[in-house]
């Protein structure tokens, strides 16, 4: 009997997808590190499989098969490698605030783009000078008639200059903080948007990052998602269902690094055996393979709980450890699986080093893992006070 909880459905897409990473994509992922350039032949690969369609409903164009099944290909896919398995986390990160927020004419003209691969879509929150403190956003959103006009810039923002359609919160009331921000959808060729400069960073390094402009930048009244004053609330919904992508992308880093590790340490000899069955190495694999199955669990119980529609605050606590525990696992495991090689982990011919330089940003985009505990501890209270209050009710 299998362990896992996924359907019979859903254990095939992943033996597809597992195949896929093996035989295509793992033989690029070297390169695409070397390079830093986008893997567009890997976007061909995920269109030609109808992989973009994963996080999307039927009636669009996707395989509706939920959001278990993308956390499961995220993580097959960065198993091999995390720049790509990010394309298509991404896919649904940039595609959430049309999913829950987008009117029914909204989804109908996007989001069969979306699930066809056709367009990619990113998730522009991030600024120059508000990231944790998102709402201490600056870019403007100004009503003129039958348009909306944004000034401003966002920052670190994946797949900039790739993506056809941009998710963007700015400020339609300055004067009223997390109630005075909206969210549009901004197609990239909309007059006066501008992308800036592709940062050059430590992992991930096919994936772009990049700086966004809005000068005068017009979009039809049309394209606010919600309504004005729901964007902040929107763009945290969007993170409860987007957290666990990263966390998937950083499991299938850290379960990547653990299976090399084991292979290598079955075939490395020291003191006349294989390093594999001196205790203390053999120590490291077993807390790898450990931390990995315990990261999986907390995973697939997430992915579960969105498919059963769960939603605020319990949600919002799960995606936050699940994101926090994947992601220290993804940074701790990767860590180890270098010195498991020893000087050969850390050379550039062995794949665990680029592992251990990509599992870094999981712990960092899309909330810190500070952010995370925060989130954590702010469910709890406010758990542990509710419970008090119904306590002192039922006296
Ligand atoms: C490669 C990459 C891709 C990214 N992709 C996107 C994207 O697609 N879209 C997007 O919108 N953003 C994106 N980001 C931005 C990312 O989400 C932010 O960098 C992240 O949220 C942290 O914000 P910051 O960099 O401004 O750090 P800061 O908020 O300045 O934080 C700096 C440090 O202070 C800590 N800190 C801050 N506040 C607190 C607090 N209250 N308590 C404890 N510690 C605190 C943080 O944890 C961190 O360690 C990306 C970033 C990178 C590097």
């Amino acid at each position: 009997m299998p362990s896992d909880p996924l359907t019979d459905e859903q254990r095939e897409i992943r033996d597809l997808v597992r195949t896929l990473a093996r035989e295509r994509i793992a033989p690029r992922a070297a390169e695409i590190d070397k390079s830093a350039e986008f893997p567009w032949d890997l976007v061909d690969l995920f269109r030609e499989h109808e992989l973009f369609g994963l996080p999307f409903d039927e009636e669009y164009g996707g395989t509706g098969t939920g959001a278990l099944m993308v956390l499961v290909a995220v993580e097959e896919i960065s198993k091999v490698c995390a720049t790509t398995g990010l394309i298509l986390a991404v896919q649904e990160l940039g595609s959430l605030g049309l999913k829950l927020a987008g009117s029914d004419e909204q989804r109908e003209r996007y989001l069969p783009r979306l699930a066809s691969g056709e367009w990619l879509p990113a998730y522009a929150l991030t600024e120059p000078g508000s990231g944790s403190d998102s709402a201490a956003m600056r870019t403007v959103a100004r009503r003129k008639g039958g348009e909306y006009v944004l000034n401003g810039s966002k920052r670190f923002i994946t797949n900039a200059g790739v993506a056809q359609l941009y998710t963007v919160f700015a400020k339609t009331d300055p004067e009223r903080g997390h109630a005075g921000i909206s969210a549009f959808v901004v197609e990239a060729d909309a007059p006066g948007f501008e992308v800036g400069r592709i940062e050059p960073k430590m992992g991930i390094k096919g994936s772009t990052t990049g700086e966004i402009f809005f000068t005068d930048c017009r979009v039809p009244a049309d394209n606010l998602l919600g309504l004005e004053g729901e964007g902040f609330a929107i763009a945290m919904r969007i993170l409860d269902r987007s957290r666990p992508g990263v966390a998937a992308q950083g499991l299938g880093l850290a379960q990547g690094a653990t299976d090399y590790a084991l292979e290598y340490a079955k075939t490395r000899e020291a003191f006349g055996r294989p390093i594999a069955d001196h205790q203390l190495v053999a120590g490291m694999l077993a807390e790898m393979e450990t931390k990995c199955e315990a990261a999986r669990g907390l995973l697939y119980k997430c992915g579960q709980l969105i498919d059963d529609g769960v939603d605020g605050p319990e949600l919002t606590k799960v995606s936050a450890m699940t994101k926090l525990y994947c992601t220290d696992v993804a940074m701790e495991v990767t860590t180890d699986a270098v010195q498991v090689l020893g000087g050969y982990g850390y050379m550039q011919e062995y794949p665990v080093e680029r592992m251990m330089r990509d599992a870094k940003i999981t712990q960092i985009y899309e909330g810190t893992n500070q952010i995370q505990r925060l989130v954590i501890a702010r469910e709890m209270l406010r758990e542990a006070r509710a419970s008090l209050l119904a306590g002192a009710a039922s006296v």
